[in-house]
């Protein structure tokens, strides 16, 4: 029996880091528990700088034989780690729901598909980027993306291995080699991505996977001078930790972070509609960055929308992310529970009214909130909460709504909806946000820029996005007689 395997719902999952091809232990290991019932699925590998620098260096030595692989060969192989995904379908999204608690039924049908479409969507697009090639006074100018080197991913918990592959599928169809570096509170599906991109053919050292607390291995990680791209998604907080870290060596960001995004309701709106994208809000039990969690609806339709939204969301099922009949399943960490838990308190100390809500439940759960009679200068207007938790304000005009919607420090996306098309056009060119949507909340083509404004980011990925960022962009003159020697 390998000490190192652990078995979540029957899946066999490694605990230790994947460097060069090869299971590496530490000496320290951290437990991992699944927010379902807080059972310990395992003794993970607690990285520390020693095992950051074994993989930056793994992924230093593959890179030039990766970077020299063709891309249709490079094509291939991601293609091949999709067939694994879609392979190991069910597995992935079972040990997914079992470690961060997001519902079994969106890892089956949303999720872990999109998981592969990540690897086949980049696999794809690198195949059809163009070269921009054009003349400057007879002189030929031809545009290529070089790859860039070793790339550190962090990640964060909420989406574990969707945010993960993300970040993997365009940094290896560029050419570059990875250490990816999953949330300590969800690590055990980026253990299986391991697997599967080695059964896939990716060769030893392209990919590599630390496991730890992002205190203890991060920095060794993000100050690292082999290291060429350092993407991360998660907290305003830790993203100033790591761009401090990587200032040493000017190692370029994409940072993707957090929000306070607004949901803008206006009278000519289609009411159900806009009470069907409010109730969306609490999706994966609030634990998503794009949640529009502010609703600011127009006076003249606030109590109405109140009444339909409470009906809506008094109907969603809170339970077992396991069964098909949940909506709301438990929230991460005992730590979220709390946090979560204080900014409510506080909020409703400071004047709140809970429409719904207010409180934690048994278990890790928390009763999906709303509350009103909140200032818009209070704690739990302006800062990411992070659970289910919304906030109701209403505006008289046009005016006071964007005012309202663009004032925070935050600038990750925005909802609107309305039936009136010359107003959305209106509104959305005043919204600072990186995604708009009218009408529609969470759709999102992997070809489109993804990233936020002011503090929910630095910086754009999704298309050529993430090749502009995993590449070196060059562009080469060549002279009108380039190829004689003058002679
Ligand atoms: P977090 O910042 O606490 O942790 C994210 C990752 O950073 C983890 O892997 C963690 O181990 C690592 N980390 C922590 N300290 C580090 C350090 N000093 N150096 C290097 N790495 C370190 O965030 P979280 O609580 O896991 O995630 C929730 C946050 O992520 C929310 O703010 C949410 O809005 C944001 N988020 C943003 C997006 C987006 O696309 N914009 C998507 C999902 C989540």
């Amino acid at each position: 029996m390998n000490k190192h395997l652990t078995t979540v719902a029957g899946v066999a999952v490694d605990t230790r880091h994947w460097i060069a091809g090869r299971r590496v232990a530490s000496t320290g290991t951290f437990p991992d528990a699944s927010p379902i019932d807080g059972s310990t699925l395992g003794d993970i590998a607690r990285g520390t700088a020693t095992e950051a620098d074994a993989a930056v260096a793994a992924a230093k030595a593959a890179f030039p034989g990766w970077a020299a692989t063709s891309r249709a060969e490079r094509a291939r192989i991601l293609h091949a780690i999709a067939d694994g995904v879609e392979k190991r379908l069910e597995e992935l999204a079972i040990v997914e729901t079992t470690d961060n608690g997001a519902l079994l039924r969106s890892h089956r049908r949303g999720v872990m598909p999109r998981v592969a479409h990540n690897f086949r969507f980049f696999a794809d697009w690198l195949l059809t980027l163009e070269h921009g090639d054009f003349e400057t006074r007879g002189h030929s100018n031809h545009v290529s993306w070089d790859p860039a080197g070793p790339c550190v991913l962090i990640t964060p918990w909420n989406a574990p291995l969707m945010l993960a592959t993300w970040k993997v599928a365009p940094a290896l169809a560029a050419g570059n080699t990875v250490v990816l570096k999953p949330a300590e509170w969800s690590p055990l599906t980026a253990s299986l991505l391991a697997d599967i991109a080695a059964e896939a053919g990716l060769p030893a050292g392209v990919l590599n996977v630390v496991q730890g607390y992002g205190s203890e291995i991060g920095d060794a990680l993000t100050s690292h001078p082999d290291v060429r791209r350092i993407s991360f998604t998660g907290s305003v907080p830790t993203a100033r930790r790591i761009a401090a870290s990587a200032a040493a060596n000017l190692t370029p960001l994409s940072l993707e972070l957090g929000g306070k995004s607004p949901l803008l309701v206006f009278a000519d709106a289609d009411l159900d509609l806009a009470v069907d994208l409010a109730v969306e809000q609490y999706d994966n039990a609030g634990q998503v960055c794009l949640a529009a969690t502010r609703f600011l609806v127009e006076e003249s339709v606030a109590d109405e929308f109140t009444r339909r939204f409470v009906e809506k969301a008094s109907s969603l099922t809170q339970g077992d992310p396991r069964d098909e009949a949940t909506d709301i399943g438990p929230n991460i960490h005992p730590r979220q529970l709390e946090k979560i838990d204080g900014f409510v308190q506080r909020a409703l100390a400071a004047g709140a009214r809970a429409v719904i809500g207010g409180h934690p439940k048994e278990g890790q759960y928390y009763a999906p909130t709303l509350l009103t009679d909140v200032a818009q200068d209070s704690e739990i207007v302006q800062e990411e909460v992070f659970g289910p938790v919304l906030t109701l304000q209403t505006f008289a005009d046009e005016e006071e709504a964007i005012r309202l919607a663009n004032d925070t420090r935050f600038g990750l996306a925005a909802t609107l909806a309305t039936g009136d098309p010359e107003r959305a056009e209106r509104v959305t060119a005043q919204l600072v946000a990186g995604t708009v949507w009218v009408n529609c909340f969470f759709v999102r083509d992997l070809q489109a820029p993804f990233g936020g404004s002011r503090l929910s980011g630095v910086g754009r990925e999704g298309g050529t996005w993430s090749f502009d960022f995993y590449c070196d962009v060059k562009n080469t003159v060549t002279a009108p007689n380039g190829w004689t020697n003058h002679g």
